[in-house]
């Protein structure tokens, strides 16, 4: 909806964006990973999703790139995503 209205406000429509909370973005995009997936929208929770990740992380214009630098958060949340 915020999307359309931006796109809409840019070619010169008068927008309002009306929302059943009291302010906008409480849903689905309140609490998301905070990743920047530019161009990636696959579903995640398949095996092939893993394949395909690590032939991404040799590859320049990856859609989604993860960077090997040692941190036990990202290590430990890869563990367990796999699991
Ligand atoms: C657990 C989780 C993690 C995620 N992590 C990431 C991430 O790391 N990176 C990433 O890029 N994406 C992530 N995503 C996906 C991303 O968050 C969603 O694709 C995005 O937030 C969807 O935005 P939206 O504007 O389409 O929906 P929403 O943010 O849900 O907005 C829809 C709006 O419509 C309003 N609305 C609904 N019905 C009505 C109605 N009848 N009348 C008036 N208003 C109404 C709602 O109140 C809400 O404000 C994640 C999603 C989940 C669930």
């Amino acid at each position: 909806g915020v999307t359309t209205a931006y796109a809409l406000t840019e070619r010169g429509h008068a927008v309002t964006v009306l929302d059943r909370h009291r302010y906008p973005a409480m849903e689905t995009s309140f609490a998301n990973g905070g990743q920047l997936s530019a161009s990636n929208s696959e579903v995640w929770n398949s095996s092939a999703t893993i394949l395909k990740g690590l032939q991404w992380m040799f590859r320049k214009d990856a859609p989604l790139l993860m960077r090997l630098t040692p941190s036990w958060h990202k290590y430990s949340w890869i563990g367990e995503f796999v699991w």
